[in-house]
């Protein structure tokens, strides 16, 4: 066990964390329209949700 495990629930190795978080797959997994873009779509909505939560945990939560 290491930190951020949680983070990868469910994840195979080596597809893409974000993606997976957000849309429930990767372009890793195959299938029609599931393409690198999409991925990269993820990735900035992960990104932002991450922020979010960072400011969300500097405000001391609620
Ligand atoms: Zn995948």
């Amino acid at each position: 066990m290491t930190p951020g495990d949680g983070l990868r629930e469910g994840v195979p190795l080596g597809h893409s964390v974000a993606a997976h978080v957000i849309h429930g797959w990767c372009s890793h997994c195959g299938g029609p329209g599931r393409s690198v873009a999409h991925e990269v779509e993820a990735w900035r909505v992960w990104a932002h949700r991450m922020l979010l939560a960072v400011e969300e945990g500097a405000r001391g939560g609620g």
